[in-house]
């Protein structure tokens, strides 16, 4: 049985002539074409000309990661769920592709930002009456044979001056080091 379906909009309901390739909409509940949800080229050229990214902030909370978008004409989506996945960002709001790898190199450049001051690696030595330790940050930043110690109110101290980002993440690895020790 030949039949015919008219090509409708499922966005703004006009009639239209499909390009080379039809849009259409995932839904799983459809079973015949004619549930199927298409788009128009229209409605596609306005999605993907809408969908210029000016701006993205990136945060992340409780390992959930979310992204707050302002587009070039003005449209604000704030705290978006979004996925870094192979060269693309996917949010809970559907984007187009190249807007989804626009927002993947600012998400790769917002990464290595908040990584720069972690420490890639960090080890103890113990000698007589002097503990150092030697680490670098991804940022590339290295501390070599830091003499340290914890003062009567539990403060470190260290021979020469280092950050207190550094001093911090000191603190949690020299803890760890120490468990690890008298076991
Ligand atoms: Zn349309």
């Amino acid at each position: 049985m030949i039949r015919t379906l008219p090509l409708v909009c499922s966005n703004c309901d006009n009639k239209f002539v499909p390009a080379e390739e039809l849009y259409y909409r995932d839904n799983f509940m459809s079973n015949s074409i004619r549930d199927v949800h298409f788009i128009c080229p229209d409605c596609i050229k306005r999605w993907k000309d809408k969908w210029r990214i000016k701006t993205a902030v990136f945060s992340e909370k409780d390992y959930v990661m979310t992204v707050s978008i302002t587009l070039e004409d003005g449209t604000i989506y704030k705290n978006l769920d979004c996925t870094p996945l192979e060269e693309t960002v996917v949010t809970s709001e559907e984007i187009p592709e190249e807007a989804q790898r626009r927002l993947f190199s600012i998400y790769t450049e917002w990464d290595s930002e908040r990584k720069k001051n972690s420490l890639k690696d960090c080890t103890f030595k113990d000698e007589f009456m002097r503990t150092t330790f030697s680490c670098e940050t991804y940022g590339g930043e290295k501390f070599n044979d830091i003499a340290f110690r914890f003062n009567m109110k539990g403060q470190i101290e260290t021979e020469t001056p280092v950050p207190e980002y550094v001093l911090k993440q000191i603190i949690d690895a020299y803890r760890l080091y120490e468990m690890q020790n008298k076991e």
